[in-house]
């Protein structure tokens, strides 16, 4: 389950990681009276689970408290990526000098966690793995042990931070893991963990993804609405999945990526009949989690896969893919483009399973809007 960010900065808060101040407010009226109380200029972030809002439109700046109810009536009761705004957070706006990203994930296959860091924050951790791979510190925490000072020592080494900047990163990194941990996480991510004008760190974003047994476990009491439907049920799977009205199915990793792949088949005449990003590090049963549940989408004609492996292994998601589309009673086709970390491998099972792959997400979206617009679509 993902928690808002505002449940994952009150959680990051009381651990002692340095949080902006901020309120959560339902109502423009709600939003001007945290303006106020907070003082000068503020940040209003939509409460949605989608990622990327940034780009979206769901993190806007105002001024003043009047300004922050004007724009807090423009958001709320609008919508980001198809998810409904019903509550914004309003936080104390921060000067930033250099963004950075810290986050801690599960890694499935070695049954250990992964610390990873990077001067490069702000962009998705995809992206900055592809990107800026040298930008990025990848560091194998055993359950066992746990995070040890050398280890964060090369982080900071990575990041080339110095002083009391080094020393409020060991320090907000060690807290992240332990909240990690305390709380059954498979993700916890500061992304971005600001250097503000004054110097010192703040995490200017909230990600927790907290494994379902451990939110039973924890009886956590967040209140939420879960809703019917894919969509809901995606949500209780920790998909970003949105429906759209098309019949090409559409699944990508990281929000940046998803959306471009969703552009190309719309730039060729297709129509994309969802939203659907699995994250970063899927491992095979997430792909087939994910595939499976998109499937069940009868406007779904063609499925098309566009995964950038950073940290997502391409040879996890082809077994994922294979195993969901054999699995289909209807016998719908698969349009493959997969580049990056085991890329070989990840080829040689979509082969050795009679699938093709594209090299790049051009030919892979045009054949996909073909084959959908093909007589008999699923033939
Ligand atoms: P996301 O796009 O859903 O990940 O939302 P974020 O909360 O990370 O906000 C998106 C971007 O807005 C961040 O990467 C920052 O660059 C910027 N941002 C958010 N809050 C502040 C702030 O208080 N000050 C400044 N300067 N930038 C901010
Ligand atoms: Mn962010």
């Amino acid at each position: 389950m993902r928690l808002y960010e505002h449940e994952a900065a009150q959680i990051f808060s009381d651990r002692g990681i340095p949080v902006p101040r901020f309120e959560v407010a339902r109502s423009p009226t709600e939003a001007r009276g945290a303006a106020s109380r907070i003082g000068g200029p503020v940040v209003l972030k939509a409460m949605v689970l989608v990622g990327g809002r940034g780009k979206a439109g769901g993190v806007r700046r105002a001024r003043t408290p009047a300004e922050a109810e004007k724009i807090a009536s423009e958001m709320l009761g609008g919508e980001i990526r198809g998810e409904a705004v019903r509550a914004l957070m309003v936080a104390e706006q921060v000067e930033v000098e250099r963004e950075l990203y810290l986050s801690i994930i599960l890694e499935r296959s070695e049954a250990s966690h992964l610390l990873l860091a990077s001067g490069e924050g702000g962009m998705e951790i995809e992206e900055i793995a592809a990107q800026r791979p040298e930008s990025l510190a990848r560091i194998a925490i055993d359950p066992l042990i746990g995070l040890r000072d050398y280890q964060l020592r090369r982080a900071i080494a990575t990041l080339e931070l110095a002083g009391d900047q080094a020393r409020s990163f060991a320090e907000v990194a060690k807290r992240l893991y332990s909240i990690y941990r305390d709380y059954g996480c498979e993700l916890a991510e500061i992304n971005p963990l600001v250097v503000s004008r004054g110097g010192g760190l703040r995490a200017l974003d909230a990600k927790m993804i907290i494994d379902d047994n451990a939110v039973k476990t924890l009886g956590l009491e967040l209140g939420r609405e879960e809703g019917t439907g894919l969509e809901a049920e995606a949500r209780r799977l920790n998909f970003t999945y949105v429906e759209l009205d098309g019949d090409i199915g559409i699944i990508g990793n990281g929000a940046g990526l998803t959306m471009a792949t969703m552009d190309m088949v719309k730039l060729y005449g297709g129509r994309p009949a969802n939203f659907l990003d699995i994250g970063g590090g899927a491992s095979a049963e997430t792909v087939y989690k994910a595939a499976t549940l998109l499937l069940r989408n009868e406007r779904v004609k063609i499925v098309l896969l566009n995964v950038l492996g950073g940290i997502t292994r391409c040879d996890e998601v082809a077994a994922g893919i294979v195993k969901a589309m054999k699995e289909d009673g209807r016998g719908r086709r698969l349009v493959v483009r997969l580049v990056g970390t085991r890329e070989e491998e990840g080829r040689r099972i979509l082969r050795e399973n009679g699938y093709e792959y594209l090299e790049s997400m051009e030919e892979a979206a045009r054949k996909a809007v073909e084959m959908a617009s093909a007589p008999g679509g699923t033939a």
